[in-house]
């Protein structure tokens, strides 16, 4: 939101237009050197939007030229004031609250997003990422260091580079804006690769990069599929940064091509399988919605869902109650039509994917509460689905699902409940629900994550440091602490004829 009061919500627009298809190079429209393209598909309807230029090698290698060459020493970028830097980040923060319906509409119909939530979250929640970054363009700054000998010494917070940054489909805009952000901020060119699912608004903000007054070169998108537009980024021997967000699996390679070819620094926020416990002293009705908010936002589809509920024997059963009379509440539907509560899945290979893994839950003896199967005729649509008595070992345990399907466990002791939250290759989020604040503090303190909510699931914002322990990744977005992760730190030391103190 913009501002405190919740704007009210417009009718999407009904005669959406997709303006840019095309590769966005040195502030230029290109076709693919390849001559292809590929199709854009609404997964609440399975009919193609669009069709879009799809970017391979050699167009990755055109773009990562032009950001070398922006990023040039005494080129118009890098001579810029960084309150310069701040002010572009900003106009292009205005320029996107300009077309707040617009890339609403868009974001809704290319991802399967709520209105609602594009509308009154999603669009503002970037432009606050943008402004939170464009303050911080002039205040990167080093140190002076009272270094040993006669040397005056400091450090400086020098741009990494060229940055390949590559999204995932699940927030198209925000994850743009996470990356663009901090990278713009502290100084740095940047290649991007929309994920191929969503790469419409990613284009749209191209253009509104150029209306701007970005230097050409500075940003280029490089929408495409990820073994091939991808992988050439991650392998590439003139990008000295990639930045991805997306699935472990993914993640690995990344690290792999960046090992094997020039070492280029690497984040990664990935997958999760995270924790929510929640201890019998918790207020009930605050437990059950934030942990059913938690896993059924966005059908599931998100990096932190709470898919591993631990809940304390004594409240087990009507906490299962609760959290079952809550999912069968959903409206699904187009999410553009106004009532509906839950969108479809990205595509049929994600849908696919979830439906095989509630099969899993059903056949390994989990209790199906409700739900369990597709819904409607067209559409990736799945039925929010609640499993009971899940145990440690089944699939739906283990394995991040990312759809409309919540596992809830029993646990006894607080001991018990740490190990077996702890017990996961992954470690991105957590969230615990107690009144007992000694409780709060030593369960925090032991969970191996990234963030830890306490009495709330989500929350956080553009201040705070996010990323993942263990294998839900590398690195930190966002925060000071993510900023300086596109920067590289210089010391020089001066040697002078003589220091005082
Ligand atoms: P999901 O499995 O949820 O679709 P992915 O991790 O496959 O998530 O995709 C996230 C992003 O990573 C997308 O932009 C995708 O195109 C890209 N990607 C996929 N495979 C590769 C790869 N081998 N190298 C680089 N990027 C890739």
């Amino acid at each position: 939101m913009l501002s405190s009061a919740k704007p009210d919500l417009p009718v999407p627009l009904t005669d959406l237009k997709i303006q840019y298809t095309k590769i966005f190079i040195n502030n230029e429209w290109h076709d693919s050197a390849s001559g292809k393209k590929f199709p854009v598909i609404n997964p609440a309807t399975e009919e193609k939007i669009c069709e879009v230029e799809e970017g391979d090698k050699a167009d990755v290698d055109k773009a990562v030229q032009a950001a070398r060459q922006a990023f040039q020493i005494g080129s118009p970028w890098r001579t810029m004031d960084a309150s310069e830097r701040g002010r572009l980040l900003h106009k292009l923060a205005d320029l996107i609250e300009r077309d707040h319906l617009l890339l609403a509409t868009m974001e809704t119909t290319n991802a399967g997003k709520l209105f609602a939530s594009t509308y009154l979250m999603e669009i503002g929640s970037s432009v606050k990422t943008l402004r939170y970054c464009a303050g911080w363009a002039d205040k990167i700054q080093g140190r002076t260091i009272p270094s040993d000998g006669d040397f005056f010494t400091y450090t400086r917070r020098e741009p990494v580079g060229v940055c390949g940054q590559i999204l995932p489909w699940n927030f198209p805009l925000v994850m743009l804006v996470w990356k663009i952000g901090p990278a713009l901020s502290c100084g740095n060119t940047v290649v991007i690769k929309p994920a191929e699912q969503t790469p419409l608004t990613a284009l749209h903000v191209a253009s509104l990069i150029k209306e701007a007054g970005f230097p050409p070169g500075v940003v280029n998108i490089v929408p495409g599929y990820g073994p091939t537009a991808g992988a050439a980024i991650s392998s590439h021997m003139d990008v000295d940064k990639v930045a991805f967000t997306g699935s472990t699996e993914v993640g690995k390679l990344i690290k792999e091509a960046a090992g094997k070819s020039n070492l280029k620094r690497v984040t990664l926020e990935l997958g999760g399988k995270s924790p929510c416990i929640v201890f019998a002293d918790a207020d009930l009705d605050t437990a059950v919605e934030n942990a059913h908010v938690g896993l059924f936002f966005h059908q599931g589809q998100c990096c932190v869902a709470a898919s591993r509920l631990f809940v304390e024997e004594s409240i087990y059963d009507e906490f299962v109650r609760r959290s079952v009379e809550r999912a069968k509440k959903y409206v699904l539907g187009n999410p553009l039509t106004p009532g509906v509560s839950q969108g479809p899945q990205i595509d049929k290979e994600q849908y696919h994917k979830i439906l095989d893994l509630i099969e899993s839950g059903k056949k390994q003896g989990a209790k199906l509460e409700c739900g369990g199967g597709p819904w409607g005729n067209k559409g990736y649509f799945i039925q929010p689905t609640v499993f009971s008595n899940v145990t440690d070992e089944m699939r739906i345990a283990k394995e991040e699902i990312f759809g409309p399907v919540q596992q809830i466990m029993k646990f006894k002791t607080l001991d018990e409940v740490i190990k077996r939250a702890n017990n996961t290759t992954y470690g991105l989020a957590a969230g615990i629900f107690t009144k007992d604040l000694d409780k709060a503090m030593t369960v925090s303190s032991a969970l191996q994550a990234g963030t830890v909510w306490i009495n709330c699931y989500g929350g956080g914002g553009n201040q705070c440091p996010f990323g993942g322990y263990k294998m839900s990744g590398n690195g930190r977005e966002m925060g000071e602490d993510g900023l300086y992760q596109y920067t590289e730190i210089k010391t020089v030391a001066m040697k002078i004829s003589q220091k005082n103190s």
